[in-house]
């Protein structure tokens, strides 16, 4: 605790000149009081259990998810483990060969694209992130926790929750080399453990897609932003030119949604469960059917330090995908075409009042 206001006080720009609150954590079924026992949390109101994992409380309710849970508790203890004997960079790795079962190759890469993520999103601090961050700051899906790190090098107590616990004790480790102990916890996106109207700031980046059920996403979304709350999303559109993101095919969305999964098994030979892209419209339909919030869309260019990571031909690609996106015609197609997009709002003041 002393090594955090320390760090807060000593970085110091305006909004930094105040101890960030730290955030208590509610039953995720029940939003009762908890209870902290030297294993476990114990909700006082509908009793329900929660072991504590690698030091975080584990909320995940019992849900569909990519994990399997039992697995990834192991995992977050071998990743305290691999951290303490080898470091950071190894764990980030193992993470990749161990559980996602990467070629050697893709591991390293995929290490490098996360070791370089804090630095992306400390410049995306200042850009589009510029109003998230107004303490408290939520983020749901912290992963290997680059942005959780570019939050805690300005002095933030970054919060967040991740399905994987596997992925959050990475990012533990990483906040704690910044001098920041973290607030972070295992815990789903439909079923968050926080209370209502308890933040100012909620950031989730490359979730949505893969969440079991994206309405409820939203809808808790809403419940715990303050009125005049702001939000941040950023999502791969599902009419987009360029293959797949997450398994490297072409023209998936274009596809009706029961053809989806039998295509990418017959291009790339693997599942596509909980991979669920949304076009432009259907996000704005889900928006006004979970809680009513109005997203802003816009479709930005491939920052050039991801791009610098691309081989050859993928970086001629993205540098031509940034030209035509400068275009008025881009604008005017971006969502049958475009490659990814931002999602930001506010909840309004007079939401809450209606509720
Ligand atoms: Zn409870």
């Amino acid at each position: 605790m002393e090594r955090v206001s320390r760090t807060v006080t000593a970085i110091g720009p305006e909004h930094l000149d105040k101890t960030s609150p730290r955030l208590n954590w509610v039953c995720p079924r029940c939003r009762g009081v908890l209870a902290k026992a030297p294993e476990s949390y114990r909700c006082e109101a509908c009793a329900g259990n929660y072991p504590i994992v690698a030091e975080m409380p584990d909320f995940r309710i019992d849900q569909p998810a990519w994990i399997d849970f039992g697995r990834d508790r192991d995992r977050a203890f071998a990743i305290d483990e691999i951290v303490r004997r080898d470091g950071l960079e190894a764990a980030i790795f193992d993470v990749f060969k161990t559980s996602r079962r990467f070629a050697e190759q893709k591991c390293h890469f995929r290490t490098r694209q996360v070791q370089a993520g804090a630095d992306k999103y400390t410049l995306q601090l200042d850009g589009w992130l510029a109003d998230i961050q107004a303490d408290p700051v939520i983020e749901v899906g912290i992963g290997p926790g680059q942005l959780a790190v570019a939050l805690a090098r300005r002095g933030y107590v970054p919060h967040g929750i991740d399905v994987s616990m596997e992925w959050l004790a990475v990012a533990k480790h990483w906040v704690r080399e910044q001098g920041v102990e973290p607030v972070f916890a295992g815990a789903m996106a439909e079923g968050l453990p926080l209370p209502d109207a308890s933040v100012r700031s909620y950031v989730s980046l490359d979730v949505i897609e893969h969440v079991g059920d994206q309405g409820h996403y939203l809808a808790e979304m809403t419940r715990i932003l303050k009125p005049g709350g702001h939000f941040a999303l950023v999502t791969p559109n599902r009419y987009s030119l360029s293959p797949e993101p997450h398994v490297g095919v072409w023209g998936v969305g274009y596809l009706p949604r029961p053809l989806q999964a039998k295509w990418v098994r017959m291009r790339a030979g693997v599942s596509y469960d909980f991979n669920r892209l949304l076009s432009v419209w259907e996000l704005q339909k889900l928006f006004r059917e979970s809680g009513g919030l109005v997203p802003q869309i816009d479709f930005p260019e491939i920052a050039e330090a991801e791009i610098s990571l691309f081989g050859p031909g993928k970086a001629k690609l993205a540098r031509l995908y940034n030209q035509l996106s400068r275009t008025a015609l881009f604008r005017l197609i971006a969502p049958l075409g475009g490659a990814y997009y931002r999602v930001t709002g506010r909840k309004p003041v007079e939401l809450a009042a209606a509720e």
